[in-house]
């Protein structure tokens, strides 16, 4: 059975749940109702029978090929999305420190300050609040404290569009980053950090797996309040079926990680995310009527806020895009403008359309 169906497809610019390769969602499709001559639905599946041990299994060695994520790190599938690992995060790993230091870079580090506080000394190192979040402070410029029992970053602020675009050393203190909206968007060093989490629906799947790789020597000493299914060692010890895992969320990501592989690795999936971007920013920036506020260096390969500088106009651009096809361009309610997310699965041919119906727009507008 094969989906042949011409379906209808707009380029989806969302900033999460986002768009998803069109071969994995067909591929889906076709083994909706019969996964593999199984005669079930991965959906239906025991999570404990061997098909779906397989399919988890398959999943995580792709994803430890993929980023090289060496022996000595657990890679786990839980739920409760980044916002929950907020909470997860501190309750696993202050392994008997007062708190952690994190670097304030926007919306998403806020949250994790606040959650934070509920279990922690939370201790600020670094904020480009003072900068309207603009860029990432220099790593020099970080006060770290001594007795840190970890350091947060986020990786890449989803709403502000600021980036690392290298891991920054925080000595023998383990490094702990939220990388929802950046994560497989290119290679890695996985050994310089203590964790890394994710949700999967901005970059490698579908909402409701949140993606958990943490080096084996920082888990086991949970505080006792920590749920047991949020507990990173009783879940490395369970391979993630403490409790009934997302299977058809985890299914999808293999499905996700099999298609970067095809696409050449996480390599090839950079330089084409860098191509996309480049066509968005260089186009911004040879224009006044558009602009995008971040510094260039820190400037996110993933989500690209930008604005036009007669907002009244917000409105039009926006009916307009969605006449076109190009969807999901409103920004942040909290910084307002526009947004257009890059993720992996966004083809090179949407940045291109929107860049166009973008000149179309100034030279009507302007
Ligand atoms: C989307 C996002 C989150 C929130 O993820 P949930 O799955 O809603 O918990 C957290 N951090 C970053 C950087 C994000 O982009």
């Amino acid at each position: 059975m094969t989906t042949t169906t011409k379906a209808k497809r707009v380029f989806n610019f969302s900033p999460g749940p986002a768009t998803l390769p069109e071969p994995v969602l067909r591929q889906a499709a076709d083994e909706m109702l019969d996964w593999h001559d199984s005669g079930m639905s991965v959906m239906e599946m025991s999570h404990r029978g061997k098909e779906f041990i397989g399919i988890h299994a398959e999943t995580e060695k792709l994803l430890r090929e993929l980023m090289g994520v060496p022996s000595g790190y657990k890679v786990l599938f839980l739920q409760g999305g980044a916002i929950g690992q907020n909470a997860i995060v501190p309750m696993n790993l202050l392994r008997g420190h007062a708190g952690f230091d994190v670097v304030d870079t926007g919306e998403w580090s806020l949250k994790t300050i606040k959650e934070g506080k509920k279990y922690a000394q939370v201790h600020i190192a670094a904020s480009s609040a003072a900068g309207g979040y603009t860029h990432i402070p220099p790593r020099e410029t970080w006060q770290l404290s001594p007795d840190a029992a970890y350091v947060h970053i986020c990786s890449n602020e989803t709403i502000g569009g600021v980036q690392y675009h290298a891991t920054p050393d925080t000595g023998n203190v383990p490094l702990v980053a939220d990388m929802s909206s950046d994560f497989m968007c290119g290679p890695i060093d996985v050994k310089r950090y203590g964790l890394i989490y994710a949700g999967a629906q901005k970059n490698v799947g579908p909402a409701g797996v949140t993606i958990v790789i943490v080096r084996e020597d920082l888990i086991g000493q949970a505080l006792p309040i920590t749920p047991s299914a949020f507990d990173y060692r009783i879940q490395a010890d369970a391979d993630s079926m403490y409790n009934t895992p997302p299977t058809y969320s985890i299914y999808i990501v293999g499905l996700v990680l099999r298609w970067i592989q095809a696409q050449g690795g996480l390599a090839a999936v950079q330089a084409r995310n860098r191509e996309k971007a480049a066509l968005l920013y260089q186009y911004l920036d040879s224009t006044p009527f558009y602009f995008n506020p971040v510094a260039v260096p820190d400037r996110s390969l993933m989500n690209v806020p930008f604005k036009l500088r007669d907002p009244s106009l917000d409105d039009t651009f926006l009916k307009g895009a969605d006449e076109r096809g190009l969807v999901q361009l409103k920004g942040h309610r909290s910084v307002g403008g526009m947004r257009a997310s890059l993720y992996n699965a966004l083809p090179l041919e949407a940045v291109a359309a929107l860049v166009a119906y973008m000149k179309e727009f100034e030279a009507r507008h302007g």
